[in-house]
């Protein structure tokens, strides 16, 4: 068994995000090997790495599932969270952040900032993630360093600061000079192939042609440092030296500041400037004590409780990120702890759902392999087995007296749909089955039965993800299914404010019914879901029957007039109504607020909105028109065409309904040459007569 680390000062809890293709996988393997867990290298071409373990992630060369991994470097104890660089897959980039506390965003030095960088630079910047860049393909014709972190201040709006400087372009890129510590690290000059590390590299000084540069360089990370701390401005401005240790002291904390992002260079591929990377890992990203203790809600009282990683009396407590279910152990449940610390096979209690738990085994994951430990602690992040009833976004505490509910993971709900029916009755059982363990794994993925049509219908966030969702069962279940024609969530909402009244009374002898209410309904913001809101006073309906009238008013939200589609983005408020003494009962205020609710959308002048996505195109410019072309044939608004040499960016709002087979229909116009995100932005309006439902 192995011991768990106990040194938290040491600890890092890191992701490294990127956008598809920039090397993220590359650098993760090349970070394994160099802590030495592996010692064949893998490569992402061949389908070998250790973190895309998945079938399909390793035939898409993507990475799909986050997969938790540990290393040591410099007496520090490193978890690496996967996180994927598709788009459709943002739900996975989000839950990682919220429980890391360090990133490495991954840049291509070719192409600086790409739209998926951005997409996920901007989720670590909502949890205010620490970051350092790195500048990767350093070998490839056309890298920049420098080029590349201007497109970061300029696209990112960041404060990327050099920490090194490349020693040769291109194919003669030979290493780096690290300008805080004064020193070149140089490979040898050919050394370092796809499958085969170079020799450790030469650790000197700065070669004498680059030492204009370095000084010039150094100067600008000295003054750029200074700027976040006054004691160092004032050092600055005096002319009085800087010493080495002040400037990493200084770097680190406004790093952990979000103030200067350190910008570092290498190439994956060819395994220079990786370790410089684990270095600067350790020297300047957040240790689980250097991020603020997080905050919940107490268990008993909903008061705000914070928990310190280091306070050695505080309870244990821990967030499920992440669930997957493992072909030999079962169930696992991904924890970051927060507070406190646990033995294995204990009794715990979920606080989110109010249950005792067991907690089983406790593992350390290396990828696919996994470490027995006996305990684990605050700021670490292990796999749990035995939770049964553990979902992603559930608090696990020690005990039901001392728990806390730590603020869940939100996730946005599904945009598209398509009917599943396995091919033979066999199959069904194992569909099924499937489909709920994948969507006990993927909070974004939601299976429901259409009693209508008796069809099993799943939805998800784009056509990639349920694709590859639906690809994993067919694989993992050995069943073959068909699948139908996808279907977009459309969702309807008022435009204009009215009032209008629901009664319900049926007094035909005997116990009659009767519920009267008045309710009013206005439209909100997009993304506000349905409120509700009582304003009775003075008991024109008894409080025990508001509840009811909510319910109604809700369930006939669930089915607008103009589509049949979930009414969402508005607010009702129930101002009056009427009762009898012996005839009113819930059902009948739930009828009467049922009622009430369809009229008030009808009256409330009704429109049908639909999922936009946003569309970021890189082309060739030779392709520009006809991918414009293209898109405007799919209804699309475009927002911005921005070139970058012979290189053109297209920025597009396009409906989700029109941007099906969009992979294939842009391989066809650029013979492949074109990269392309796309992902769901928000619900627009729709003209009536495009609605096919
Ligand atoms: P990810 O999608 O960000 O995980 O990127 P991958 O690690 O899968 O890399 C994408 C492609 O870039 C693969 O073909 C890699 O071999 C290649 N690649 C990664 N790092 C480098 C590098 O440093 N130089 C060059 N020339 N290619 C690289």
């Amino acid at each position: 068994m192995a011991k768990v680390n106990g040194n938290l000062e040491n600890t890092r809890n890191i992701g490294f995000i990127a956008h598809i293709d920039a090397g993220k996988t590359t650098v993760t393997e090349r970070v394994l090997y160099f802590t030495r867990r592996i010692h064949r290298i893998g490569g992402v071409d061949e389908g070998t790495t250790t973190t895309d373990w998945m079938a399909q992630e390793r035939e898409r060369g993507i990475t799909i599932t986050s997969a938790a991994t540990n290393c040591s470097w410099n007496g520090h104890e490193i978890s690496i969270i996967d996180t994927p660089g598709h788009v459709d897959f943002t739900a996975e980039v989000e839950r990682s952040l919220r429980v890391l506390d360090g990133c490495v965003v991954v840049f291509d030095a070719v192409a600086g900032v790409q739209p998926q960088s951005e997409t996920v630079w901007r989720q670590a910047d909502k949890y205010n993630v620490p970051r350092i860049c790195f500048i990767n393909k350093m070998d490839r014709p056309g890298a920049n360093f420098l080029g590349a972190l201007d497109s970061i201040v300029h696209r990112l709006d960041a404060n990327p600061v050099a920490v090194q400087m490349p020693i040769g372009h291109e194919e003669d890129f030979q290493g780096v000079i690290d300008l805080v510590e004064g020193k070149a690290v140089i490979y040898e000059k050919n050394g370092g192939g796809k499958n085969s590390p170079p020799k450790p590299p030469q650790i000197g000084p700065v070669p004498e042609e680059m030492m204009e540069d370095f000084l010039k360089h150094r100067a600008e990370l000295v003054e750029k440092v200074a700027e976040t701390d006054d004691v160092l401005l004032e050092k600055y401005l005096e002319d009085e030296p800087i010493s080495r240790g002040e400037i990493k002291s200084a770097l680190r904390k406004a790093t952990l500041d979000c103030k200067i992002v350190p910008a570092l260079c290498g190439t994956a591929l060819r395994h220079k400037g990786i370790t410089p990377l684990l270095d600067a890992v350790c020297d300047y990203l957040p240790s689980p004590l250097d991020v603020p203790p997080v905050e919940g809600k107490a268990y008993r009282d909903g008061a705000p409780v914070f928990r310190h990683p280091s306070d050695p009396d505080a309870p244990f407590s821990a967030l499920a990120f992440k669930t997957v279910t493992d072909p030999y152990i079962g169930r696992l449940v991904y924890l970051r702890v927060y507070s406190g610390g646990s033995a294995s096979g204990v009794r715990v209690f979920n606080s989110t759902k109010g249950r005792r738990e067991q907690l089983g085994r406790l593992v350390l994951m290396h990828a696919d392999k996994r470490e027995d430990v006996t305990e684990v602690r605050a700021g670490q992040i292990v796999a749990a087995v035995g939770l049964k009833s553990t979902a992603t976004g559930d608090t696990i505490c020690a005990s039901r007296d001392d728990a806390v509910i730590l603020e869940t993971i939100s996730f946005p709900t599904p945009v598209m749909s398509v009917a599943i029916e396995p091919k033979s009755r066999v199959d069904q059982d194992k569909v099924s089955e499937a489909l709920i363990r994948m969507s006990d794994e993927d909070p974004t993925f939601k299976v429901a039965y259409d009693s209508e049509t008796a069809q099993t219908v799943v939805s998800g966030m784009g056509e990639l993800h349920l694709e590859i969702v639906i690809d994993r069962i067919k694989r993992e279940s050995k069943v073959d299914a068909n699948v139908g024609k996808p279907k977009v969530a459309y969702r309807e909402t008022v435009t204009a404010p009215a009032r209008a009244e629901g009664r319900f009374v049926r007094q035909s002898g005997g116990h009659g019914q009767y519920g009267h209410v008045w309710m009013e309904i206005e439209p909100l913001e997009r993304g506000s879901g349905v409120r509700f809101e009582s304003k009775i006073v003075g008991g024109a309906i008894p409080s025990e029957f508001i509840p009811a009238v909510e319910s109604g008013a809700r369930e006939a939200l669930k089915s607008g007039p103009a589509s049949n589609s979930p009414v969402v983005d508005v607010k009702l408020t129930l101002v009056d109504g009427s009762y009898h003494e012996v005839d009113s009962s819930a059902v009948s205020f739930q009828i009467a607020g049922s009622i009430a609710a369809k009229a008030l959308v009808e009256r409330g002048k009704p429109i049908v909105l639909e999922p936009v996505m946003k569309v970021e195109v890189v082309t060739p410019g030779d392709y520009l028109g006809d991918v414009l072309g293209d898109l405007n044939r799919r209804r699309s608004q475009i927002g911005s065409i921005e070139g970058q040499g012979s290189v053109q960016s297209v920025y597009a709002q396009t409906p989700l309904a029109e941007s099906f087979g969009y992979a294939g229909a842009l391989r066809s116009l650029t013979q492949g040459r074109a990269i392309y995100n796309i992902e769901f932005d928000n619900y627009a309006p729709v003209s009536k007569d495009l609605v096919e439902l």
